[in-house]
């Protein structure tokens, strides 16, 4: 393929990823993605143990084993009753998952796709149109792209997967979380990730590699407390609430500190269909899971893999390559949601609770409620 004929948009881990699984094809994309924040945490570091063998394949083994992370080794919940339940990684066949240096590891990987053959532009698309089998792409530099072939690594945004499918949406689930400074440094904290359910929702906690601690409250918009962006009051109440969370906060020498939680989308989204005849999407820009999986991280370099190879079969004229990719994309959201909805009805114990009822009683094809439209 010539440097024009694909585009890689996006510079999250699908973008950066598919511009390594191009490479390893011998393709050299147009990659037009900005650098990730270096300077602010980001949410998000449990890396699945699925993980291990995608990067493995992709030639990224490497990314994971520097010291800046740690092996995800133990993890506590009170999901379906409220005492805590350990679970330990010598569990898992495949090793133990990862919790990330998530700034750390999306730097390294955008580093790594900036050493393959990809032509970087730093920008973004401001502008899509698909004429006959042509993108034309305006960019916000200013400069326009025409390209036969486009693999949407947007993440939810699916800026260009929307132009040509439908996003389908099972939940509206949002995450109220923030970074937390250790204040008693002659505590050592459990290397450790925390889940905890509560009426509207359910939390986590996890000790970050780097010594912070990361606590996000999962709950639907029209659940959460007025102003819990906003008053300091109401965020620490809800902490407050907490049985498991607040006594580990404390326990391990953290504090709330003044800080606000950040809200993000956390809902199931998907689109439908997630390919064409020219284009991809590529991670969350095809499909964004209820971080209760966490799952994320591993299905967007499986996706970069996968929409890779379809687009190269689809530029040597086997063009059910791309149906193919969209189908195993499906499937995977179909089985998800039949996951989530088995996991939240381990919880029965807020049966009157909306944001449980949500969940446990949800159509399998698409995870909405039962009772809405
Ligand atoms: C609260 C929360 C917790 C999570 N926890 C986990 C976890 O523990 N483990 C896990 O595996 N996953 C987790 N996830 C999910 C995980 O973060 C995502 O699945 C992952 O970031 C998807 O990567 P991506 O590259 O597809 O999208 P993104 O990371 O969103 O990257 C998309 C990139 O595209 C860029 N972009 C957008 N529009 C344009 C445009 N028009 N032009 C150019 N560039 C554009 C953006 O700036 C961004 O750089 C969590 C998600 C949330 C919300």
């Amino acid at each position: 393929m010539k440097p024009a004929d694909i585009a890689v948009i996006g510079g999250g881990i699908a973008g950066a990823a598919s511009c390594v699984a191009l490479a390893q094809r011998g393709v050299r994309p147009v990659w037009v993605a900005s650098p990730p924040a270096k300077d602010r945490p980001r949410i998000g570091e449990t890396l699945s143990p699925a993980a291990n063998t995608i990067l493995a394949n992709l030639g990224l083994a490497e990314l994971i084993t520097r010291p800046i992370h740690r092996p995800a080794n133990t993890s506590f919940s009170a999901w379906g009753s409220g005492q805590l339940r350990e679970r330990n990684a010598i569990v898992h066949l495949e090793g133990p998952g990862m919790v990330l240096d998530r700034a750390g590891f999306e730097a390294d990987l955008f580093a790594t796709a900036l050493k393959t053959r990809a032509r970087h532009i730093e920008t973004t698309v401001q502008n899509a149109r698909l004429e006959g089998n042509k993108w034309h792409l305006a960019f916000a530099n200013g400069d326009e792209g025409v390209f036969r072939f486009v693999l949407d690594c947007t993440g939810r945004a699916s800026s260009l997967a929307v132009i040509q499918g439908t996003r389908k949406r099972a939940d509206q689930l949002v995450a109220a979380h923030c970074f937390l400074k250790q204040t008693d440094p002659d505590v050592a904290p459990t290397p450790a990730t925390l889940i905890e359910t509560v009426e509207d929702g359910w939390w986590y906690a996890a000790l970050l590699p780097g010594g912070d601690m990361v606590i996000s409250y999962f709950s639907d918009p029209d659940l959460l407390p007025n102003g819990i962006s906003r008053d300091h009051g109401v965020w620490a109440g809800r902490v407050a609430q907490t049985a498991h969370i607040s006594r580990w906060i404390d326990s391990a020498g953290f504090s709330l500190g003044d800080q606000l939680p950040i809200l993000a989308s956390a809902g199931t989204t998907w689109m439908t269909p997630v390919s064409g005849p020219n284009w991809a999407a590529v991670g969350d820009a095809a499909a964004a899971f209820d971080p209760l999986s966490s799952h994320g991280m591993t299905t967007a370099l499986w996706m970069a893999r996968q929409a890779s190879e379809a687009l190269c079969q689809a530029h040597a004229g086997y063009s059910e390559a791309l149906d193919a990719y969209n189908a195993a994309v499906q499937k995977g959201v179909r089985e998800f949601l039949l996951q989530r909805q088995k996991i939240y009805r381990q919880e029965t114990r807020f049966a009157d609770s909306i944001f449980w009822q949500r969940r446990q009683h949800s159509e399998p094809a698409t995870g909405k409620p039962t009772d809405s439209d």
